[in-house]
């Protein structure tokens, strides 16, 4: 499906459909309907009689393998651990793996045997190479969906731009991600950019307020917190993902005058993905204040950020920043979370506390 805020992108793409470069990389902000356009896309090219704008019919027999999930010219990439994610392809992938499906840091039921992996794997692109290499089953169009493709490991980015290709090859590459700097320049390279943003926030509102039958100022609300992307705001809608919210959001709001300990015990059955993204944003909004521009995230705890911002200085925000940049590359991997936890509490402190000191 496309999402309404994208829907001048995919004309756009539909009138370029007979000249597409044959490597496509959709980027933007997580949440907003990235991976929804980008199998759209993939279908509407496999499909064997589009409608007149380009879309997929729906009708044909390649459109119904596409449904089905085996369309023998159809591939698709995706970490191990995103694969067999609960809640559907589309929004499996929308919300990267760091964050998909991680209420909990207690998911993975830890103790035993494999881990999913995060990663896409370099077997999984060699894998590839027969479909790649020799004719599509109908000798026609055959679709690579790398989704998110910065989740290819350098082993694996570096495969994909090995990988044989038939002359004048009809495989295309759609790929997906929210951090393009985080690719390979040499596969950035070689790919057609496609940038896709965040709606207006009031389109936004309108739609969360809609889809998930709420008023237009808890839409707002929602989407302030998460930066204004819909899909991620969405799932705010389900009352576990809002309740893990706000707790979250207290116990940030709290520091530092609540404990490291008593913190990090709240914090302790959240997903890193979700608790340390909270705390960048509300760093985020202390910078804002302290700077005298308004709070991006939190609006309505204008006050306490202004308190917070007082006693601590931006000097000391800024180094905050950096260390919680660090502690969000790690969310995937943490090797003690509850010491990721404590640690970064503690540097919350310092820098609430930096006035005083
Ligand atoms: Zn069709």
């Amino acid at each position: 499906m496309i999402y309404e805020w994208l829907a001048p992108a995919w004309q756009q793409l539909l009138a370029q459909r007979a000249t597409l470069h044959h490597a496509l990389l959709i980027h933007g902000p997580a949440g907003i309907g990235k991976s929804a356009l980008a199998e759209e896309l993939a279908r509407s090219l496999l499909c064997e009689s589009p409608l007149p704008d380009g879309a997929a019919c729906g009708r044909c027999s390649a459109c119904g393998w596409f449904a089905q999930g085996n369309h023998p010219d159809f591939r698709r990439l995706a970490p191990a651990s995103a694969e067999e994610g609960g809640d559907g392809e589309a929004g499996a992938n929308e919300e990267p793996a760091r964050t998909a499906g991680g209420t909990t840091g207690s998911k993975s039921g830890g103790k035993s045997g494999t881990k999913p992996s995060r990663d896409i794997r370099i077997d999984q692109v060699r894998a590839l190479e027969r479909f790649t290499g020799v004719g599509g089953h109908r000798g026609s169009t055959r679709i690579v969906l790398i989704d998110p493709a910065d989740a290819m490991n350098a082993a694996a980015a570096n495969a994909l731009l090995k990988t044989p290709e038939e002359p004048g090859g009809g495989t295309r590459f759609v790929l997906v991600t929210d951090r393009p700097d985080a690719l390979p320049a040499t596969i950035r390279s070689r790919c057609r950019m496609l940038a896709l943003r965040l709606p207006a926030p009031i389109e936004a509102a309108a739609w969360l307020a809609a889809d998930a039958s709420v008023a237009p100022a808890q839409a707002q609300a929602w989407l302030a917190a998460v930066g204004g992307a819909p899909l991620r705001a969405r799932r705010f809608a389900d009352p576990a993902q809002a309740a893990i919210h706000r707790l979250v959001v207290e116990t940030v709001a709290g520091l530092p005058e609540t404990g490291v300990v008593q913190a990090a015990d709240a914090l302790a059955d959240v997903a890193p993905a979700i608790w340390v993204a909270t705390l960048q944003a509300w760093v985020v909004d202390l910078q804002r204040v302290c700077v005298g521009a308004p709070p991006r995230y939190f609006p309505d705890r204008a006050e306490r950020l202004g308190a917070l911002a007082r006693r601590s200085g931006l000097a000391a925000l800024d180094h905050l920043a950096v260390r919680l940049d660090r502690a969000a590359r790690a969310v995937d991997h943490p090797l003690n979370p509850r010491l990721m936890i404590e640690d970064a509490l503690l540097d919350v402190r310092a820098a609430l506390t930096a006035r005083a000191a």
